[in-house]
């Protein structure tokens, strides 16, 4: 067992040299358990801190300010409010306590075991203001990039919670990309969406995957007024295309590579 932190870098030198059999093993399983150290400070934020508990409660308040706004407007078609699901209605981060705590990192295999106990919580005002939506007559669809297989326990998860509305038709999973805009359209056909709420910029417009030019802000600024009237953005400090840009696709140790990188890169 590598106990230090010297151990570690002691292993992933090791890969540099060679990428092929059991060094490069055990060596990927010290950069995946430093990337997953690393992961600390934001899943304890997620996980234990009130001011998250608040955010969200912060955020749905403000969710409903815009939905009573919005519906106020005169439209050609009844509304839906849609949301996403991972981190905007239900609460992951005990996956990834789990995953620090084993100093592992994401993979399909740990997060289809996880999801498929149906033990996520629901965040903070999350229930409250899909059943105030639902009161009020408003249509409400969850968007998610949780794969096929996964949707009948997701949709199980969610009534378990008291959460509205969880149709089949109602609950969009992942068909093909993680590309959410196909599925929008879909209920845009017969609803006017007058609302979208996610954890992620693109749960509003797949253009905030490009991260390239100043990881994204520009965009923010460019699409400020769209943002501000049809989308509330929930905390996600564990996750997301913010960091995927950084960290890339590859193996931990490219990951690590890279995060180390950029680090070095922006540091004055
Ligand atoms: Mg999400």
């Amino acid at each position: 067992m590598i106990h230090t932190w010297t151990g570690f870098c002691a292993l992933f030198l090791v890969a540099c040299a060679s990428n092929k059999g059991p060094a490069a093993a055990s060596v990927q399983r010290g950069a995946g358990t430093v990337l997953s150290d690393m992961s600390a400070d934001a899943v304890l934020y997620q996980y234990a801190s009130a001011e998250v508990h608040y955010l969200y409660l912060q955020s749905y308040a403000l969710a409903r300010l815009k939905l009573d706004r919005n519906l106020s407007a005169p439209r050609q078609k009844p509304p839906a409010v849609i949301v996403d699901v991972d981190e905007t209605v239900l609460d992951n981060s005990r996956y990834e306590v789990t995953n620090v705590a084993l100093g592992r990192t994401y993979t399909p295999e740990n997060w289809a075991e996880w999801s498929a106990m149906e033990e996520a919580d629901p965040l903070p005002g999350a229930v409250s203001f899909l059943r105030y939506a639902d009161s009020i007559g408003c249509a409400v669809f969850y968007i998610t990039n949780r794969s096929l297989e996964e949707c009948p326990s997701t949709l199980s998860n969610l009534r378990r919670l008291g959460f509205p509305q969880t149709e089949e038709d109602h609950v969009l999973c992942k068909e093909g990309g993680s590309d959410k805009t196909e599925r929008r359209r879909a209920v845009a056909e017969a609803h006017e969406i007058v609302l979208l709420c996610g954890d992620q910029l693109r749960d509003m417009d797949e253009r905030f995957k490009d991260r390239s030019v100043e990881h994204g802000k520009g965009m923010v600024t460019a699409m400020r007024d769209s943002l501000e009237r049809y989308f509330v953005l929930f905390p996600n400090a564990m996750y997301g295309t913010w960091r995927d840009a950084i960290m890339e696709r590859g193996t931990d140790a490219e990951k690590l590579g890279r995060v180390r990188r950029f680090f070095k890169d922006n540091a004055y």
